[in-house]
Parts: C-alpha cells; structure tokens; sequence
C-alpha cells in the first residue's frame, strides 16, 4: 500500500491520497476514492454552505412575494 496519485474532477490536477487518508477512509467505510482535491473539497464545503444559507433565505423570502402577489 502506498500513497495514489488521482486526478480531481473538479479541477483536473493531480492530487495525492495518501495512505493515512485511504487508511481514514477504510475506517469510515467509504467505498469510493476521493474525486477531488483538498483544495477542491474546502471550496465546495464553504460553498455549499452558503448557497444553503442563501438559498432557505431567499425561498422564504420568495414565497412571501407569492403569497402577495396572490
Ligand atoms: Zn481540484
């Protein structure tokens, strides 16, 4: 067992997964190799976040418009 190199989905760059990370993987049973870089997976943590944030606030906020408007 050793480090793997893969490539990120996201964006095409090679990254490594390392024998602790498969290790940590293994451990959570997580079945599928990472499909993107570390980098990649912050922003699309911090990214989801927000957009859900925003996202519940402006639905409300969009049915209040309708409720109006009806
Ligand atoms: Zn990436």
């Amino acid at each position: 067992m050793a480090d793997k190199t893969l490539i990120c989905k996201d964006c095409n760059s090679e990254f490594i997964f390392t024998q602790g990370e498969q290790d940590f993987y293994k451990e959570k049973g997580f079945m599928n190799e990472p499909q993107r870089c570390s980098s990649c997976r912050t922003a699309k943590k911090q990214q989801r976040k927000s957009y859900g944030n925003g996202f519940s606030k402006s639905r409300s906020f969009g049915s209040k418009m309708d409720f109006r408007s009806w």
